[in-house]
Formats: C-alpha cells, structure tokens, sequence
C-alpha cells in the first residue's frame, strides 16, 4: 500500500523513504512551488547538495534518469519522470525570515522554519539550512545573468516523481510566498504519493 500526504499550504512534512521508495510530488491546484530536501540521518550525516548536483550533472537541473547527489557525491534520488512543464530551480535559497524582513514582513511563515519544524518533529537540529530542490519554480536564469522569480506554470495537477536511492528522510514545503507571484494568485498544498518499491 502507498502512502499519501498532504502537506497544507504554508506549512511543511518530513517522512522517511525507503530505498527504491516513489516519492510522486503533487500540485494539485497548479502554481504551487513544492522545496524539498533529503537527508542521510546516519552518522555522518548528509544532505541533498544542489551546488554538487550541478556540478556533476552539468546542468541547472536533472534530466529524467539523472540524479540528485549528496555533499559526497552519491546518488541520492533519481528523477524519474517530470509530468510538469516546469521550469525546476536549484539556484535559490529557501524562502525565509530575512527573506520576508525585506519584504516588510515581520512575522511570516517561510520554508526555512518549516523545514525546520519538520526536522525538529524528527528530533533533528542542524545549525545550517541546506540549498533546497525548487519543483515547479518559475526562474530560470536569463541570458545576462539576471536571476528573477515569475509566477509557476505549472497547471494543476502537474508533478514529479523521485526514486530514493537509499533510505532518506525527505522534507517537502509548500512555499509560503504571498507577497510576489512565486505561487500564483494564492498559497495553497502540495500532496505527495509513495509508492513502495515492488
Ligand atoms: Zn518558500
């Protein structure tokens, strides 16, 4: 039997997968960008590394049938199929307090405490907030350089589906942005479906 869990918006989940695991990420109302992380919990601890996944795959992001790589350089998750338009980012930080500070904002949600949260719910704690993988984020870099965020086309119902190399603890936010057309019109949730290996 698969699991399924919905991840309310503005809010952030954590599960754990098993390796050879299906980690199907679901925008069901369309223009919501899902951040996810992944995490080794043994001793050492490792996390997914979007700077080394760039590096060894030579891309912005993966193919279908590449992977997304840890600090050491293993395979942690394979994209397995991307039934989205996208685009995907891997350049930008998770959405945070500083973030929103600037914005005007002083007390707002953001993916960072999420993430946090959700580690924490795990009995986690690192001092440092990983890079995350930004499904359905609508900023690919121009031909200057310049780096800027539009509204996600991604229609409802697109997704992705990851298949966890090793066992993982994985952390899935539906991103809180309101003040700016990250998200759409509105922030709303993001489902995600596991399948286990057969
Ligand atoms: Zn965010």
């Amino acid at each position: 039997m698969g699991r399924h869990i919905v991840v309310p918006p503005q809010s952030g989940r954590a599960f754990r997968v098993e390796k050879d695991e299906l980690i199907r990420i679901i925008d069901p109302r369309g223009q919501q960008v899902a951040d996810l992380w992944a995490f080794v919990t043994g001793d050492p601890l490792d996390w997914l590394s979007t700077s080394n996944t760039r590096d060894i795959i030579e891309r912005l992001f993966p193919a279908v049938g590449e992977h997304f790589y840890g600090t050491t350089g293993e395979p942690l998750l394979t994209l397995v199929a991307n039934n989205s338009p996208g685009p995907h980012d891997m350049l930008f930080p998770a959405c945070n307090a500083a973030l929103y500070r600037r914005a005007g904002f002083d007390e707002h949600p953001s993916c960072q405490d999420n993430l946090h949260k959700a580690l924490a719910a795990e009995g986690i704690a690192i001092p440092f907030t990983p890079d995350p993988v930004d499904f359905f984020q609508n900023s690919l870099p121009t031909a200057d350089g310049t780096l800027l965020v539009d509204a996600s086309i991604n229609p409802p119902g697109g997704s992705v589906t990851l298949r966890a190399e090793r066992d993982l603890l994985i952390v899935v936010t539906a991103c809180s942005v309101d003040h700016h057309p990250t998200n759409g019109d509105a922030c709303t949730e993001i489902e995600v479906e596991l399948t286990p290996a057969t």
